[in-house]
């Protein structure tokens, strides 16, 4: 009698530990598809849950970083070399790679209610810096706590507006996906330099901007503490943790490009706005609309700038707009220092996805602009630039941002 209760809480303890927590062996492909039929063999592992796309088949001749599981590496070369696919080995081994960095980190502790822009910062010090900046800059920045993350923390928004009602709103959100650590100082340095830099007071006279620097602060959090390469939320399923929350907006929800299986690094939910961040999300900006007007969803890693469809191939009826103003975007981004975006759909020819943020906010919310940034690889594995590279990469996208605004 006494052996059951242990028995049963072994049980659950093994039914919730399938998920990857060291990358041993593993190593990082870099597949260049030169052909149609390149690029769909390649997109077939997308499915399979012994690859984790790093980054997306968008384009041909686009280089595409593909993380593969030992088991699948013989199989996937073999694959590879039958089909002339052009391919070269980026991380031979991811976990050595990230003990390496882990040994170089050193971090500097970040004093309460400051920024900084030579460190990744925590959850809890970006809450504090935007809680510090709406209480010194009470005239213009206030904060508000929109909803609890499935674990229990703030997702708060920092909103900069000199009053008034019906102004147009630029709503700008990263770290949806947790392991993007340049995404949250993007968004930390608009803010920076709109409340902080006098000489930007006339970027919120006639527009206000809501920003939600961590969507997803669990997974984010998750990385720092447990596993650098987490992608997803950190709700538990039955054998897998966790939700891709850019495949978990309700609008042509696990239609394609997107995983129902939950071990999957876009799994998509068993249902459409299963998660907690993902509804507070939803349920801020059906509030706002339609002043809404412009919607940017910071991601990383890959310099391109993304507008919709992701799920189709079909046309965005204003894309025209969208195109031309992501060119010039891009163009100012380019002048600083010649690092170059390619401005496209989502979709751009190739494969669809669908459940994202954007395609929900232009199809559902109505927000007619709406971009997906996938900001610069950095380090090793892409997703970590050195800290020295924060500010290249932030300095240089706020020049973006003001061709967003203009
Ligand atoms: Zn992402």
């Amino acid at each position: 009698m006494t052996l059951k209760p242990i028995y049963f809480l072994t049980l659950i303890s093994l039914t919730v530990s399938q998920d990857l927590t060291n990358y041993e062996g593993y190593k990082v492909y870099q597949v260049v598809p030169e052909t149609l039929d390149q690029a769909s063999l390649i997109n077939k592992f997308q499915y399979d849950i012994n690859f984790d796309f790093w980054t997306e088949i968008r384009l041909l001749n686009a280089p595409v970083d593909v993380m593969v599981a030992p088991l699948a590496q013989e199989s996937f070369e073999a694959v590879l070399n039958t089909e002339n696919i052009e391919y070269s080995t980026l991380i031979e081994n991811v976990e050595e790679t990230l003990q390496k960095r882990n040994r170089r980190r050193k971090r500097a502790t970040v004093e309460a209610g400051n920024v900084t822009f030579t460190e990744f910062m925590r959850h809890e010090e970006i809450l504090a810096y935007i809680d510090q900046v709406a209480a010194d800059h009470a005239d213009v920045a206030s904060t508000e706590v929109i909803g609890k993350s499935f674990e229990g923390r703030d997702l708060t928004i920092i909103k900069i507006s000199t009053g008034g009602s019906d102004k147009p709103i630029i709503y700008i959100e990263a770290a949806i996906h947790a392991r993007e650590w340049i995404s949250p100082p993007v968004a930390l340095y608009i803010i920076n330099q709109l409340v902080e830099n006098p000489e930007n007071s006339d970027m919120y006279q006639d527009v206000d901007w809501v920003i939600l620097p961590v969507v997803n602060p669990d997974g984010y959090e998750y990385t720092h503490t447990d596993v650098r390469l987490w992608r997803k939320t950190r709700t538990p399923g039955t054998i897998c943790y966790g939700v891709d929350a850019n495949r978990n907006f309700d609008y042509q929800w696990m239609v394609t490009g997107a995983s129902n299986w939950q071990c999957s690094e876009t799994y998509a939910g068993h249902v459409a706005f299963s998660e907690v961040e993902t509804r507070t999300v939803r349920d801020y900006l059906l509030a706002n609309t339609p002043n809404v007007k412009l919607f940017l969803d910071l991601h990383s890693y890959g310099q391109w700038l993304l507008y919709p469809w992701a799920y189709t191939s079909d046309l965005v009826e204003n894309i025209e707009e969208l195109h031309s103003l992501g060119d010039r975007v891009n163009d100012a981004i380019y002048a600083v220092r010649g690092t170059n975006y390619t401005v496209g759909s989502s979709n751009a020819i190739l494969y669809a996805s669908s459940g994202g943020s954007r395609d929900w906010t232009k199809a559902v919310a109505g927000i007619d602009l709406g971009y997906t940034v996938e900001l610069p690889r950095g380090g090793d594995s892409g997703f970590d630039p050195d800290a020295s590279d924060i500010l290249p990469v932030v300095t240089e996208t706020w020049e973006g941002i003001k061709v967003f605004y203009e």
